[in-house]
């Protein structure tokens, strides 16, 4: 996966070749998804969510540029994939997931596998986690209309969020750096999230 999918493509933060060759990804997709794990596509996780495709966690993750000793809020914990990649590669991760199903087998992989520096909650994560913030970093692995201004409001100075914002089914990819004060945009590549519902995102 790392030498076929992530370096061809251009991930080469070591960091997150590293953390993606170590966390086992077929633990977090279904059983009978297990043998496809390490393929280049997504795959479905139950309640019609899926994990997303390998190439797209290493560019989200690397675009954050973490060191170790961020605090990082996940929203759409979802299988628990991307939680677990970020945990090997900062101080802390908050996750957050609407859907009570999927977080339950996602934190008993976390404590499986002892990663310990992942805190989650069932929420409706556009409102962020007011009382843990500011964040260095935050990712948001659904898909919706705008930038989710409690988000904004959230992220540290500097800060850097990485976030898919579009239409249903199809969305571009938006890296937010917050730096002296000031909030800079950029476009990354276009992307397809599952939808991102909440108070600042889609309708229910
Ligand atoms: N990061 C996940 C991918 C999750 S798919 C992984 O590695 O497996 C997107 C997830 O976002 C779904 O589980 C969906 O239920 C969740 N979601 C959608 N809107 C949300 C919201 N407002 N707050 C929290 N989770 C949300």
């Amino acid at each position: 996966m790392v030498e076929e999918q992530l370096i061809p493509r251009g991930i080469h933060d070591e960091r997150v070749l590293q953390a993606m060759a170590t966390v086992p990804r077929h633990l977090f997709v279904e059983d009978a998804m297990q043998a496809n794990a390490y393929g280049d596509f997504p795959l479905p996780i139950g309640k019609g969510q899926t994990i997303s495709q390998p190439y797209i966690v290493a560019l989200m993750t690397e675009a954050l540029q973490l060191q170790g000793h961020e605090r990082i809020l996940e929203i759409g914990t979802g299988s628990g994939y991307q939680a677990a990649v970020l945990s090997r590669l900062c101080e802390r991760v908050y996750t957050i997931e609407r859907l009570d199903g999927l977080l339950g087998r996602a934190r008993r992989m976390f404590d499986k596998l002892r990663y310990h520096n992942i805190v989650s909650r069932i929420d409706d994560g556009t409102r962020g986690w007011l009382d843990q913030a500011p964040f260095d970093g935050i990712i948001v692995t659904a898909g919706g209309p705008i930038i989710p201004q409690p988000l904004l409001d959230q992220l540290a100075d500097p800060g850097r969020m990485i976030i898919p914002v579009g239409d249903h089914g199809v969305q571009e990819l938006q890296l937010v750096i917050k730096q002296d004060g000031e909030t800079t945009i950029h476009l990354i590549e276009q992307v397809r999230f599952v939808d991102l519902i909440g108070a600042h995102g889609w309708n229910n």
